[in-house]
């Protein structure tokens, strides 16, 4: 016996539950399993940012010349951890490709594009269901310990104005006006307008009950074994609870979506990149403005009554250990820019998660090549939260046969088969 669906969405992270809600919301039969809970990935202790400001790809110039000094040093933003694994040498490759001025000003507006999206739907879902979450929209800072640093930011700010992003250059003074904690060292800052805040796993989890609540069917604990392709078709998705039969999959399991993309003979080029957040009590008078220590590359976001840190990227596999060497960069880091220690502050969460990051920092959404009700969605990397609703929007239109709203090309999963 299996179940049937129109829609078959895999992953339970924002990307998921948002195209089983638009899904849901065409009026379409749809059933979403994830291993665990709503929120278990990537999606849970995020730094929350909807970013506009920061909807900039991974390979980037900068990212070339300072990852090379960085990659190897376990308490830099950025660490690649030495295996002999053919896939991440190829990753690599194509990621050092990427990282030229002109892929870099290419990719700008085509990922600007999808996080505008995001934001909108963001802002229409608060109007129009009842969702109990947290969702900001008060700007974002970046502040700096350097003047190199600061400089540079201000071209980057100057340059964003072009893509309508409008921006505050603040003087170190005027940064500590508007953020008590903020040390004699910050040499200034820059605050970006339009940027939106939300508590991660609250808002993906507030989303998923609105897709339930509009016919979604959400299996959780149910792991996809995986997917079985007859003549250029899933004809079957085996699960620890029962298999599935659906006439669209819809492939949104983030770092993990290579995994089950090889039983459809598709080769995924998605890392995971780890991260890590500790979440705090939030101190007396912390502003409600998220803010990225930018040289550490560290976020500070309120969260109601929590603070939460959130950094370093480190390639490592699928590997979910805590690696406390890095968990200390990040403390390092804010008391470098604050007056505070996150380690006198009441603990929350420790946390990691897997970013899901393809090399040319775009994401996969499109039809599978060869796998003609396969759709992908995944490697939103360090934007998943930002383009989720955005993503979700595009999957719909894809399963019903409307023009998507922005150019999706870009996302095509057929690129890598160039
Ligand atoms: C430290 C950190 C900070 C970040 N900050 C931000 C930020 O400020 N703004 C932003 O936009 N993004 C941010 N990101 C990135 C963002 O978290 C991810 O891009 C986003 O969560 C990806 O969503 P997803 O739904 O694709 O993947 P996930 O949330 O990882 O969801 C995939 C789901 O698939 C499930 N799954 C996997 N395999 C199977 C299987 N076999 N069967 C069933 N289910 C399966 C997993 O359990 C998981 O729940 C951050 C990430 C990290 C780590």
């Amino acid at each position: 016996m299996s179940t049937h669906a129109d829609v078959l969405v895999i992953g339970g992270g924002i990307v998921g539950v948002s195209a089983a809600y638009y899904l849901a919301r065409e009026g379409l039969n749809v059933h979403l399993v994830e291993q665990g809970d709503i929120a278990a990935g990537s999606s849970y202790g995020n730094a929350g940012l909807v970013t506009l400001a920061h909807s900039t790809p991974l390979p980037s110039p900068a990212a070339l010349q300072k990852g090379l000094r960085w990659m190897l040093d376990p308490t830099s933003p950025l660490y690649i951890k030495p295996r002999p694994d053919p896939g991440l040498l190829s990753w690599l490759w194509r990621f050092r490709a990427a990282c030229s001025e002109e892929a870099f000003r290419r990719a700008v507006p085509v990922l600007g594009a999808l996080s505008r999206l995001s934001l909108d739907l963001y802002r229409q879902l608060l109007d129009e269901e009842d969702i109990d979450a947290i969702f900001e929209q008060q700007g974002l800072l970046l502040i700096y310990l350097t003047e190199e640093g600061f400089e540079e930011d201000q071209q980057v700010a100057a340059s964003m104005r072009e893509f309508g992003l409008t921006s505050d250059v603040l003087t170190g003074d005027e940064v500590r006006e508007r953020v008590p904690q903020a040390r004699a060292d910050v040499v200034g800052g820059v605050y970006y307008h339009d940027d939106a805040h939300i508590d991660p796993a609250g808002l993906t989890r507030a989303l998923a009950e609105r897709a339930r609540a509009r016919g979604a069917t959400l299996h959780t604990h149910t792991k996809v074994l995986g997917l079985e392709v007859q003549n250029g078709q899933v004809a079957r998705v085996r699960t620890t609870r029962g298999d599935f039969t659906a006439d669209h999959v819809v492939l949104a399991a983030g770092a993990w979506s290579p995994l089950l993309a090889q039983d459809a003979g598709l080769s995924l080029p998605i890392q995971a990149a780890k991260g890590y957040s500790i979440t705090v009590r939030r101190p007396q008078d912390f502003p409600e403005v998220p803010i990225i220590l930018e040289e550490a590359k560290v976020a500070v976001t309120p969260m109601g009554d929590w603070l939460r840190f959130a950094g370093t990227l480190e390639l490592a596999g699928l590997d979910m250990h805590i690696n406390p060497t890095r968990v200390e960069a990040i403390k390092q880091g804010v008391r470098r820019y604050l007056h505070i220690d996150p380690d006198a502050e009441p603990l929350v969460e420790l946390w990691r998660g897997l970013r899901p990051c393809t090399p040319d920092g775009y994401p996969i959404i499109g039809r599978a090549p060869r796998v003609s009700n396969l759709i992908i969605a995944a490697g939103h990397c360090m934007l998943g939260m930002t383009q989720g609703p955005g993503t979700g929007k595009l999957v719909a239109d894809l399963v019903v046969g409307r023009e998507p709203s922005v150019d999706i090309m870009p996302f095509a999963p057929s690129r890598f088969e160039r």
